[in-house]
């Protein structure tokens, strides 16, 4: 396939050099010039003639933006496939744009992070039409492990930020809970022992354990160097409680994820930091 990508930054470049082995990949980004890319002049020369345009683009304006600049130069028939993380409303609008060009357009954000982009195993979650959806999966398959149909257009979106939604309220709780468990004077090993076992494990406890030492290898044993940063984890949480004020959602734990992460992104120090490092910003304070 011939495909056009645009936006090479943490994530986008390695996806890019990943396609580039078996397909003809033609990149452009404002800023970044990957090394072993073959780059274009303009969003829109790295857009004409290809069968598939992929975005991995900042956040939704960006890609309204873009979005305006290349549908015009693409074949009719093409395929727009959108990887950013963006609001459901700029994913709609895009694949209405998409729609009204003669282009079809998918929404598929990703988890997997850079590790995943590098080593092709990220997970797609994907929004807009099925029999583009298909057309797309020997793509999917070289840059990830799995790639879920989740219905139409900006459903990509929201199975993304319903389940970053559930990973940053269950990380707080995780942590809250190992400070909670410290302060009893419960061993931590103990802790991890007993909850990755029973009714409150989940992926923040049982695979990403946020205490160092404990549980498999994780940020916590890197110096909470990320890993998953945690101003991409407060970007999410705004995102879903954006969606969730649009459909008059009552999601409370969301919120108050959300403010937690602002908190410690915007004022304390948690900005570079990865998401789990939550645990020693819990252990730093008492109830006031
Ligand atoms: P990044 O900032 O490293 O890359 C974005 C790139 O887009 C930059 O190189 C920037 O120069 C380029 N860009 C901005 N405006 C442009 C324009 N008008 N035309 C062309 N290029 C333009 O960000 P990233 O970490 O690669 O993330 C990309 C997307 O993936 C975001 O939506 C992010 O939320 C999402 N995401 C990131 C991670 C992660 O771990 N980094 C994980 C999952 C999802």
């Amino acid at each position: 396939m011939k495909i056009g990508f645009i936006g090479l930054g943490n994530m986008g470049a390695p996806m890019a050099a990943n396609l580039a082995r078996t397909h003809e990949v033609l990149g452009f980004d404002t800023v970044a010039a990957p090394d072993g890319l073959t780059l274009a002049a303009s969003a829109a020369e790295a857009a004409e003639g290809a069968d598939v345009v992929i975005t991995m683009l900042p956040n939704g304006t960006i890609l309204r933006t873009v979005a305006a600049e290349i549908h015009p130069a693409m074949t009719p028939g093409a395929v727009h496939l959108d990887c950013s993380t963006v609001d459901v409303d700029s994913a709609r609008a895009v694949a209405a744009m998409a729609e009204a060009a003669g282009l079809s357009a998918i929404d598929a954000p990703v988890s997997g992070g850079i590790g995943g982009a590098t080593n092709g195993t990220l997970t797609f979650m994907a929004g807009g039409p099925k029999a583009a959806f298909d057309t797309l999966v020997p793509l999917f398959d070289i840059m990830g492990q799995k790639a879920v149909h989740c219905g139409d257009a900006g459903n990509g979106q929201a199975a993304k930020i319903c389940n970053n939604m559930i990973l940053g309220v269950t990380m707080i709780a995780t942590c809250e809970a190992f400070v909670l468990a410290d302060k009893l004077g419960l061993d931590r090993q103990a802790m991890f022992d007993v909850v990755s076992t029973s009714s409150g494990s989940s992926w923040s406890m049982n695979t990403y354990c946020p205490a160092p030492g404990i549980g498999p290898q994780s940020p916590a044993d890197n110096g909470y160097r990320p890993g998953f940063a945690a101003e991409l984890m407060l970007k999410d949480l705004r995102l879903s409680q954006m969606a969730a004020e649009a459909a008059d959602a009552d999601t409370p734990m969301g919120l108050a994820a959300m403010e937690l992460y602002a908190a410690f992104v915007e004022a304390e120090d948690g900005a570079g930091r990865d998401f789990s490092a939550m645990l020693p910003r819990f252990e730093k304070r008492g109830r006031n």
